[in-house]
């Protein structure tokens, strides 16, 4: 068995990490100043600067396939980036990115859909959850109707990520024939409400008030809106514990660089038993995380079932980033809790991880029913 990396992937790995030393990371005071004047950390603009900075270099659509003009990386390189950029809570991401569902898109869809939001000329939004169904999404009670050669949309959808930003919604409505999906212009009237979250995320809360869509805009088939969305849900559940694996990096680097500072009692606190276990435990679960979310990448890549895989690499990064970050604000005592350092703010944000994207009880759900029905074994994938 061999842990160790290509020659390509620490080549990748090593620029990401250096782009985001000297890129990157300089900006976090100014980033966390910002924020706490209720400003976006980084403007649509700069964002774009650095985004076009990383692609003088090639890094450009990740894994968007090269017939797209991206990179086209597999799962394992493409988590040991994400953990790169975790190291900084700078909300950067590579540009030439689009929802991997807009692939499913006609010719013509491409034209207008796909290929501009690669480009960064338009914004999407993926919207599914609603007041009354987020873990439940088949419980959805947004409708579509046809009329003539348009389908004309009703309902509300929550909590969607880019919602205010977006000019065009990938929408799923009910209609006759099942859940189907739409592709809905902000023009075509859909409103759309900031919510104030305790991150600093802001999604937002869509209403659909007799939004009238033409039947071109039907991604995928009529009916069958249901298996996009899973595929948008699951098309990376492997990423998010990735950026949480390398901000747990970080963030306990700090808490060592603190604790071997800060003397109390005539010592510095890294010299008690205290203190210590807790540098140790996080550290061996961020390896143990390592592993999860590499292991999950790696059956990705092979083209394998990864689902129970990334669910518990999904489940374990959401619960114990969320210790470790505690953990972390423990030791600095009450300066973790002020806002001159970042620890609170990743406190905030990693709160996220154990309920986007499936919450730690849908995670333990579908691993259980797997391991119950025989699908998957407690014997890992190895036998
Ligand atoms: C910042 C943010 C961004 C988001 N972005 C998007 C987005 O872009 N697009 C989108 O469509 N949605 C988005 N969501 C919605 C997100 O997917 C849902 O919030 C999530 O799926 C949970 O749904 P819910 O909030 O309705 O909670 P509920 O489903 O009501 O769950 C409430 C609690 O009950 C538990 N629970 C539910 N069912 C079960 C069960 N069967 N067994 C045991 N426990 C259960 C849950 O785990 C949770 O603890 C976002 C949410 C947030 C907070």
């Amino acid at each position: 068995m061999d842990f160790s990396l290509s020659d390509e992937e620490t080549q990748v790995r090593d620029w990401v990490r250096t782009f985001v030393r000297k890129e990157i990371a300089p900006l976090e005071q100014e980033v966390l100043r910002r924020e706490r004047a209720h400003q976006p950390g980084l403007t649509a603009d700069e964002l774009r600067e650095l985004q076009l900075k990383a692609k003088e270099s090639g890094f450009w659509g990740v894994q968007t396939p090269e017939e797209y003009g991206g990179m086209g990386l597999g799962a394992v390189m493409t988590a040991l980036l994400e953990a790169e950029l975790g190291r900084t809570f700078v909300p950067f991401r590579f540009g030439g990115y689009a929802d991997n569902i807009l692939f499913y898109a006609n010719d013509e869809q491409k034209r207008r859909y796909l290929l501009p939001t690669i480009a960064g000329e338009r914004r999407s939004c993926f919207a599914i959850s609603e007041p009354g169904a987020g873990s439940d999404a088949r419980a959805i009670r947004a409708t579509a109707r046809r009329d003539g050669d348009d389908w004309v949309i009703n309902g509300e959808k929550t909590f969607i990520t880019n919602g205010n930003e977006a000019d065009f919604a990938m929408v799923f409505a009910t209609t006759d024939e099942g859940v189907t999906c739409f592709l809905a212009d902000r023009a075509d009237g859909w409103r759309s409400e900031p919510i104030d979250t305790m991150g600093q995320w802001g999604p937002a809360a869509l209403v659909f008030e007799d939004v009238r869509v033409p039947s071109a805009n039907v991604l995928g088939e009529v009916g069958k809106g249901f298996d996009l969305a899973m595929k948008w849900i699951g098309r990376g559940r492997y990423l998010l514990p990735a950026r949480a694996l390398g901000s747990c990096e970080r963030l306990v680097e700090m808490a060592m660089e603190h604790a071997r500072t800060r003397v109390t009692f005539g010592a510095p606190i890294a010299d008690r038993q205290a203190i210590q276990w807790m540098i140790a435990d996080s550290a061996v679960e961020i390896e143990a995380l390592r592993w999860l979310v590499l292991h999950a990448a790696w059956l990705v890549d092979r083209g394998a079932d990864s689902r129970h895989a990334q669910s518990i690499a999904k489940l374990y990064g959401g619960v114990k980033a969320n210790e470790i970050v505690d953990r972390v604000l423990q030791v600095h005592g009450g300066m973790g809790y002020t806002r001159e350092l970042p620890v609170e703010r990743w406190y905030r944000e990693l709160r996220l991880l154990r309920i986007y994207e499936g919450t730690d009880e849908i995670q333990r759900r579908t691993i259980a029913r797997n391991l119950l029905k025989g699908h998957a074994s407690v014997s890992g994938t190895l036998g």
